[in-house]
């Protein structure tokens, strides 16, 4: 057994291993950075050209939805302008009819237009020659005019009509003006309505993809149409409280978008909304979430699933590559140790000791502290040999090296084999009294060894030592050369015993 200076134990992570391991954690590390930051970049990209597709659509509902209620007002403006002349009371019915509403008034969804005069009393009907009596006083618009002369067109909640003809219940939206006379008092107000289903055609006419919606709603989110509507009866009805609705209407800009769930079927929608020029309405486009990334989640899926297998044959060769570093660092281990350890006794071998011998030396040199070296010689060993064979002569000097080295315990010391029956120690900054206490423990230890079958007397060693310190002026040869004397000096003087070099 090697008493000191072997390299590091194998099994142990080494420098190179531990940097094949960083630096593919680290690639691992950055793929996956890079395919997140694509994946999130192609996110977005899908969500914005969702928008704009989403804000093209809206942008054709706002258009249609303009020019109609241009359309509507202009009918207005004629028909207030055309009532207010003097000439037209020596009219016949039928002429001031036809005067009072063009043909526009028979659009297809159209529906009656009216003349109402201060008191509310329908004096004029688009859609007969004498109108109906009736009385509006009550509608929304006909109280906004009355009590404010500057509101321009209004228009009115959505309503379900009246009258007891076919196109009972059937929702509506009004438009009106109000008439003020020269002075400006209010004389009445012109009214048109438009059959609420006009949205619900131009909706028809636009294709938006599975489970998205278009919606309308006024400014106090109460809904005029849906495609396709996800609740019955909700027209007419207010969700002016709805989270989505509140975040809409409370944009002052009027346009914007956003992803939330509907609180309605609680799907994810990506909501993009435009104002309908300075209306009080606004277009709403839904697309579905799942249609919008629909592309997108397959992608992900498919750089994830390929991403994540690069990922884990990468860190699977990186660990067959560390197994097989370590195995080769082990098996060098291994023969280093072969190398410098000799096989019959398993102490260092000679090789080991010239180069340690050299180490310790020039390191006494640099400290100053004493350097002390052993010769070990058994005692008659050719005899015991000749007596008991070589393979007895073997276990002796293996039982020897054990003796020896349970007797040198400082890390830094060295027992090794020098050839035949002779050992040496190295004992690092050990001066020769300590060398000798050492030297003799050893001597004692041998005699002690249990007797070999058939021996009358027990195996001895006979230890030359000489030590080198500051005082003393010599080269390692020389120390050798001292030590090598003392051993033939202790062999003159009888065997079994330790000498110290004078
Ligand atoms: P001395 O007390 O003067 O040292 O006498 P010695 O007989 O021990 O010395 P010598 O140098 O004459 O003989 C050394 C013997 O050691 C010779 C050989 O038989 C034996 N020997 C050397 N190497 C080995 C070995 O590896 N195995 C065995 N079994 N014997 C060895
Ligand atoms: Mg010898
Ligand atoms: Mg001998």
């Amino acid at each position: 057994m090697i008493a000191s200076r072997t390299p590091p134990v194998a099994g142990k992570t080494g420098r190179p291993e531990r940097l094949l391991i960083f630096g593919s954690l680290l690639s691992v590390i950055a793929i996956v950075c890079i395919v997140t930051f694509l994946l999130i970049r192609e996110h977005a990209s899908a969500q914005e050209s969702g928008t704009r597709s989403a804000a093209t659509i809206a942008q054709l509902i706002d258009a249609d939805v303009l020019r109609t209620v241009e359309l509507y007002d202009l009918t207005l403006q004629g028909l207030i302008a055309t009532s207010q002349r003097d000439d037209l009371r020596d009219l016949t019915p039928q002429i001031r009819h036809l005067a009072l509403f063009d043909r526009s008034a028979t659009a297809r969804f159209k529906g009656d237009i009216l003349l109402l005069d201060k008191l509310g009393n329908v004096v004029a009907d688009s859609s007969q020659l004498v109108p109906k009596p009736g009385n509006f006083a009550d509608r929304d618009y006909f109280l906004a005019h009355a009590f404010n002369r500057d509101v321009g067109m209004f228009i009115s909640r959505p309503f379900k009509t009246r009258c007891d003809c076919d196109e009972a219940n059937q929702w509506r939206l009004s438009f009106s003006r109000r008439i003020s006379s020269d002075t400006g008092e209010f004389v009445g107000v012109a009214v048109a309505s438009l059959k609420l289903d006009y949205f619900d055609q131009l909706f028809n006419s636009l294709d938006i993809g599975n489970g998205s919606t278009l919606n309308i709603i006024d400014n106090d989110g109460v809904l005029l149409a849906q495609k396709p509507y996800l609740q019955s009866d909700s027209v007419g009805k207010s969700f002016g409280n709805r989270p989505n609705v509140v975040r809409i209407l409370n944009d002052r800009s009027g346009n914007g978008s956003f992803t939330s769930t509907s609180s309605m079927d609680y799907q994810q929608r990506l909501y993009t909304y435009s104002r309908v020029g300075n209306l009080p309405l606004t277009v709403i486009v839904a697309l579905s979430s799942d249609e919008v990334f629909a592309a997108w989640r397959r992608t992900a899926i498919l750089i994830s699933g390929a991403t994540g297998v690069l990922c884990l044959g990468l860190l699977w060769l990186t660990w067959l590559l560390v197994r097989e570093l370590r195995l080769r660092h082990r098996a060098e281990h291994e023969l280093a140790q072969l190398a410098a350890t000799d096989a019959l006794t398993g102490v260092a071998n000679r090789r080991m000791l010239d180069q340690s011998l050299r180490h310790e030396w020039f390191r006494a040199q640099r400290s100053g502290k004493p350097l002390s070296v052993m010769m070990i010689d058994a005692d008659h060993f050719k005899a015991f040999n000749d007596r008991h064979g070589h393979q007895a002569g073997d276990r002796a000097l293996r039982e020897l090296a054990k003796v020896i080295t349970a007797n040198v315990r400082r890390p830094t010391d060295l027992v090794a084999r020098y050839g035949g029956e002779e050992f040496s120690v190295i004992l690092a900054e050990t001066d020769s009294a300590g060398a000798q206490q050492i030297a003799e423990h050893i001597r004692v230890a041998v005699e002690q060894l249990p007797l070999v079958a058939g021996a009358e007397s027990p195996m001895t060693v006979s230890i030359g030592i000489a030590s080198w310190t500051t005082a003393s002026e010599m080269t390692l040869e020389q120390l050798l050369f001292a030590a090598d004397k003392a051993l033939y000096q202790a062999k003159e003087g009888g065997r079994n015993r330790v000498v110290v070099a004078a």
